[in-house]
């Protein structure tokens, strides 16, 4: 199968143009076969061709942050902060677990959004409730192969309790909720490292290489060091990025005193030499200059999620002092009841405005190209795919978003890198391509029935609620506990200041 685009003008981050004047592109198979004057001329007679006059091809949007197993929550909850927020996000409830049908639903929900946006790639840190099973993770796992995106999955597992992955919490508790959350948990080392093998021998590789396994820490103070470590060989072994929370809120940072000896997470994980170019940090807001200068040092990418960060009040990301180390940066809507859209262009947005409130220094605000360098190159390089995908060019994977500049965002163009971060919401894109295969063409998903997808949606959710009310309640005998760590961590000095205006504390 072959696919001609005629007369496209062709995405450059590179050079002053922005784009490079009309020209054709051919797609044979999964692959771009040619670029420029030639490419007409080596279509198979049968080859499709698409009209680009007008429009423009860019290497498709890759969310590089996402955990799916809440795709059906979108707009449940008000804003909290992250560990308030986790109370009711996923609690490990029996009477929360989903079915597969269920798993596979709320996995193409989210995979709806991003194709019919122009995101051709994700990377799901995907966590299940309450553990992992093989029949979920091949449920969504299916779910991703039956509509056409790219996806790496991991699953987000911790295995220490809860009690320990929490600073204040062993004094703050009286005995019998301390008892409850001292409880090892029953999903131990042994049994997630058989999950792996399951999902890495069942799905890595599978559909031609377009689903791929990864693996996760979900965040380094929720796992144990020796688990830490086999992950680690898992993701060497195979090739695996590896996806590890850090440094999200100030609480995380106060945890580093009580736990890690004054440590910061990034400097537990350097000491344990586990920083690695593999590892994609994600968040690092409440990072330091010694964090920063240890991840650039290992060539960790790091996951920026500014809507999600807003949304939980987690801070601002110190986006200048990562950029001028080289770190690489890519972007992540997070989950969709921290986003709650699942919308790349949104997120673009959000980061290419969120940093010009950090300082004054204008100069160091970002600019419209940085940002899709994040969003395009940022997040292949987070997936391990840098000479794969982020790029139109011959041998490189099709996976590709065609835009078009006949609408109110590029009318007039005044100049495309901006528009695309500031004016484009989406709605631009005409047709996604997902190596080689059209997966969205002209309003309308090919490879799955939208409007049944979102009717069984409807379904099967509303009979849900329930669960997810009586799982609120639950965590009502929590919450004066949490609200008081929370308070306890957020008055603490530690020595930076992430939020904006005058409620943060200062040093
Ligand atoms: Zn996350």
């Amino acid at each position: 199968m072959s696919t001609l685009f005629r007369g496209v003008h062709l995405l450059e981050l590179d050079g002053d143009r922005g784009m490079s004047p009309a020209t054709d592109v051919l797609v044979a198979g999964e692959r771009i076969a040619a670029v420029g004057p030639d490419a007409a001329a080596l279509a198979p007679a049968d080859a499709r061709v698409i009209d680009g006059h007008g429009k423009l091809l860019m290497p498709g949007l890759i969310n590089a942050h996402f955990h799916s197993p809440v795709n059906h929550m979108k707009g449940r909850l008000d804003s909290l902060p992250l560990e308030i927020f986790m109370l009711y996000e996923s609690p490990a409830l029996e009477a929360l677990r989903p079915t597969p049908r269920e798993a596979y639903i709320r996995t193409q929900l989210a995979c709806a959004e991003m194709l019919k946006t122009g995101v051709t790639a994700v990377q799901d840190d995907a966590f299940f409730i309450p553990e992992p099973t093989a029949d979920i993770i091949d449920a969504v796992m299916q779910a991703y192969a039956d509509s056409g995106i790219r996806v790496s999955l991991a699953l987000d597992e911790p295995n220490l309790p809860e009690l320990d992955k929490l600073p204040f919490l062993k004094e703050l508790l009286p005995a019998d909720l301390r008892a409850e959350l001292a409880k090892p948990r029953a999903f131990g080392m042994e049994s997630l490292l058989g999950m792996y093998h399951h999902l890495i021998s069942r799905w890595h590789g599978a559909e031609n290489g377009r689903l791929r396994a990864a693996v996760s820490c979900s965040a380094p103070q929720r796992v144990s060091i020796d688990y830490f470590h086999a992950l680690d060989d898992l993701s060497r072994r195979h090739g695996l990025p590896f996806y590890a929370h850090m440094l999200e809120t100030k609480l995380q940072r106060v945890l580093g005193h009580e736990r890690f000896d004054g440590r910061s997470l990034i400097r537990y994980v350097s000491d344990l030499g586990l920083l690695s170019s593999r590892m994609n940090i994600i968040h690092a807001i409440w990072v330091d200059e010694d964090d920063l200068d240890r991840i650039a040092r290992a060539g960790s990418v790091i996951a920026h999620n500014p809507i999600s960060n807003l949304r939980l009040g987690s801070g601002v990301m110190p986006f200048r002092a990562i950029r001028k180390r080289g770190i690489p940066i890519c972007l992540g809507t997070d989950e969709a009841i921290a986003d709650d859209a699942v919308n790349m262009w949104a997120v673009a947005k959000m980061a290419g405005l969120i940093h010009n409130i950090a300082g004054p220094d204008y100069e160091s605000w970002p600019h419209a190209r940085e940002i899709l360098d994040g969003l395009l190159r940022g997040g292949a390089r987070a997936m391990g795919l840098q000479d794969e995908l982020g790029l139109i060019a011959p041998g490189r994977l099709a996976d590709l978003t065609l835009v078009d500049l006949d609408t109110l965002a590029f009318s007039p163009l005044n100049d495309l890198h901006r528009q695309l971060v500031y004016c484009e919401n989406g709605s631009s894109v005409v047709l996604t391509m997902v190596a080689g295969r059209i997966v969205f063409d002209d309003g309308r998903l090919t490879t799955l029935d939208e409007p049944a997808l979102r009717a069984e949606a409807r379904e099967l959710f509303a009979a849900r609620a329930p669960a997810l009310r009586t799982a609120a309640q639950a965590a009502e005998r929590l919450l004066p506990f949490y609200r008081a760590m929370y308070a306890k961590a957020a008055a603490s000095d530690v020595g930076m200041n992430r939020w904006v205006g005058d409620a943060g504390p200062r040093h």
